[in-house]
Parts: C-alpha cells; structure tokens; sequence
C-alpha cells in the first residue's frame, strides 16, 4: 500500500549510481518516503536486495532474460513489469506521487513523458531526455501543470539560485571540473584507456556519465539540459571550468550581483532537495570544509581538445532534431569506446561525422526524435566498423 503521509516515490534506474543514493537518502527519512516503486535493465542481484529492503508495490524491469529470471524469485503480491513498456507503466504508478528519472540514456524519454502525463512530480537526473527531446518535454510540463526538479547538481544549484524568478536572469555560469584530463596535451589525450578515463577525480557516477565526464560531453550535454530547464538562450549559458567541484554553478544577475550554490561534491544533496523541495532536510552529505579548502580556481574551457563541448552547443543552436543525433551518436560511441573499439578522441570525432551526416528536422514530432535518434545509432555504428576495418 502507498502510505498518504509519505510521499511516495518510483525510482527508474534504483540499481545505478544515483538510484542508490536516492536510497540512501530515503532510509535516512523513513518517516518521510516510502518507495513504492524500482527499475532497472538486467541487474537482478542488486533489485532483489532492494525488493527484500523497501518492499515496492511494482518492479519494472527492461531485459528479457532478466524479467524471467527476476519473475521466478519474487515477493507475493508484488507486480513485475517488463521492457520499455514496464517502465512507462511503473513511471506512472497510481500509488506515486513522485518519479526520480535516473536511469543513463535517452531510454528515459517514453517514461518520463509517462510521468508526466500521470501528473507525477518529477525528479530528473537523467539529462539525455531533455537533451534529446527538450522541447516536447517542457511542453508537457507545462500543458500537464506538473513540477520537474532537476537533480544534476549543476542544475540543482542554478534552480535554486534563481528560485523561480528569472526576471533578472543574465546569464548563467555552468561549472564543470574539467574532468581527469584538463592538463592532457592533445597528444597525451590520444593514449587515453578507459581505466584512465573511468576515474573522475571528484565524483563517483556510472560509467557512461564518468566518460563523458571526461570528454567534457556531459558538460556539453548539460548545457542543452540548463537551456531547456530554465528557458535561456545559448549565448546565456558559460562554461566555467572550477577544478575543485565547491561551485556547483552560478547565476549572474542584470545589476552585477552573482548568486552562487557551494556544497560537498556529494549527490545526495541535490537528490534530496528534488525530493523535499520546497522544503529542506538534514541530509546524510558531510558539509564542506572551507578551511581544508585552500583555494578555488577558475578557467576557460578548452574546446579544441575537448571538442565535444563545442558540438553541443552547435547541437544546441542547431536544434531541431540535431541534439537527440548527437546524444544517440555519443551513447554509441561511449560504448565502443569501453569495449576497446574505439580511441578516446574517436568518441568525439565520430559523434561529429554523424551530426554532419544528418538530415535535420527543424520542428519535429515525437516520432521524428525517436527515429532520429535510432539513425544516428546505426550510422554510429557503421563509421566505427569503417574504422575498425581501415
Ligand atoms: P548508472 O550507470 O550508475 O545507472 C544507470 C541506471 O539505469 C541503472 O539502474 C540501470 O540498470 C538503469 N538502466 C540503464 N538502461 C536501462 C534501460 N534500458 N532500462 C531500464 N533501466 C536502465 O548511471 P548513473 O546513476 O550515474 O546516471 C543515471 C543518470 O543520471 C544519467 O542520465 C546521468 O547522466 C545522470 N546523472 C548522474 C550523476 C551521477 O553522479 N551519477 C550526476 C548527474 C546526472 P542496470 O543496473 O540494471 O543496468
Ligand atoms: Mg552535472
């Protein structure tokens, strides 16, 4: 049963980096939260502890495999739902109140609008949606009166710095840590190994985020996210490189004042605000420790050996069906680069000769994102056998 003094939440995506921690701040207010809902792909093993913990009313769960093996050990009662159509289904659970968006990849759209129509609250980490299909996203947030917190940190930090008044709104100040290859020379980043890559200095995060982390993608990613969360324009948006992570962003106001949100790099601070906003709680996050910090620096981004940045904000500008082709190129390109397929700088490199390749839709439907973006995968994968085979 939901419990109506709680608010009751489905997690997409419970098994990865921020499904746990939303966990772990929810089994810091049990009072508070109860969940009524988890989904992930195929990883049984960890959603099996979590049924046997916080007992949900419905498991959703996207591989087949996964599905049968997960339907043979299951609690009483307790619905399991399958494939994409599981998570739409999940997403809009009647017993919830509010859905956290965490699972990686624009897997995430259909659910999301789900949510949306069911009028859940959404609570949004999964920025390739609003990448890939911003427009019509926002469009339904509005149409469908719902609210959608944003749970990238980054994001967190702007929505709370201009705490619904963007009236006086100059330009907003996107931080970024300049991940673990900053001080790599173009050569350097060439021999770049996805053990390398996999280790951010700062945050820890699932693999596709920490790689795009590193190519500055997600910084890329981020960018088209802020543009659509809160209505500005590109040339409104700066990336600010501020290696230290304190800084989770910034927004400069039209008198000259800068309103500004630090914090420990730690998620679980932004995943509670979106589950307690407007009001706050004691969070399980260690608060941050200005005299351990010794200083904060602050440079300009390199788009020439991060190209990846300058891509997404051509995606951006482009619009259209531009954004969702490079995000489906880049979770392509993302993969093959952990499999060995492909170099570091490849990544990048690919993703653009897709977007060149691509024929644009300026206003697209649904559909046309859908079908976009499953072109994009499929000509990805072509350039990178090309490649192998050269
Ligand atoms: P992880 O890789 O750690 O976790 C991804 C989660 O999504 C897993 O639960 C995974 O299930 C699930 N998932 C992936 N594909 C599918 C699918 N097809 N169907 C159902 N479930 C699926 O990623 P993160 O937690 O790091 O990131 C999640 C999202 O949040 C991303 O969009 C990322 O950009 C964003 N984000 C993450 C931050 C972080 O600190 N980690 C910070 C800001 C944003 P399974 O385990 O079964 O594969
Ligand atoms: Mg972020």
């Amino acid at each position: 049963m939901a419990d109506k003094d709680k608010t009751n939440i489905v997690i997409l995506g419970s098994t990865g980096s921020i499904g746990q921690q939303t966990l772990e701040v929810i089994d810091k207010h049990p009072d508070i939260f109860r969940v009524v809902g988890l989904a992930a792909r195929d990883e049984i093993n960890i959603l099996r502890e979590q049924i046997e913990h916080y007992h949900p009313l419905a498991v959703a769960i996207t591989d087949q495999d996964a599905y049968k093996r997960l339907s043979s050990t299951t609690r009483p009662g307790m619905k399991i739902m399958q494939g994409l159509e599981g998570l739409c289904e999940i997403a809009s659970l009647p017993e919830a109140d509010t859905v956290l968006v965490a699972v990686s990849g624009a897997v995430g759209i259909k659910p999301t609008l789900a949510a949306i129509a069911a009028q859940k609250r959404i609570a949004l980490a999964n920025k390739e949606t609003l990448v890939a299909a911003g427009d019509i996203v926002m469009q339904q947030i509005k149409q469908n009166g719902v609210s959608l917190i944003p749970v990238d940190s980054e994001h967190s930090a702007i929505f709370q710095c201009i705490n619904g008044e963007t009236e006086y709104l100059k330009k907003i100040w996107l931080t970024a840590s300049g991940g673990p290859f900053r001080e790599f020379s173009l050569n350097d980043l060439q021999k770049v190994t996805v053990d390398m890559a996999l280790k951010h200095p700062n945050w820890k995060m699932g693999p596709k985020i920490t790689i795009d982390s590193a190519t500055l993608m997600n910084k890329g990613l981020e960018v088209i996210e802020a543009h659509h969360l809160f209505n500005v324009d590109y040339n409104q948006i700066e990336v600010l490189v501020q290696r230290e992570s304190v800084i989770h962003s910034m927004v400069e106001l039209v008198d000259g004042s800068f309103l500004a949100h630090l914090g420990a790099a730690d998620m679980r601070i932004p995943i509670q605000y979106a589950l307690t906003y407007p009001g706050r709680m004691e969070s399980p996050a260690q608060s941050l420790d200005f005299f351990g910090l010794t200083s904060i620096h602050f440079e300009k981004p390199d788009m020439q050996k991060f190209p990846a940045l300058s891509l997404a904000y051509y995606a951006g500008n482009t619009g259209g069906t531009m954004p969702a082709v490079m995000n489906a190129a880049n979770e392509v390109a993302v993969n093959s680069f952990m499999q060995g397929k492909i170099s570091f700088t490849t990544i990048a490199n690919i993703v653009e000769k897709v977007m060149e390749k691509h024929n644009l839709i300026k206003i697209p439907v649904l559909e046309d994102i859908f079908q976009a973006d499953e072109w994009a995968r499929q000509t990805c994968k072509q350039l990178i056998e090309k490649e192998a085979n050269k």
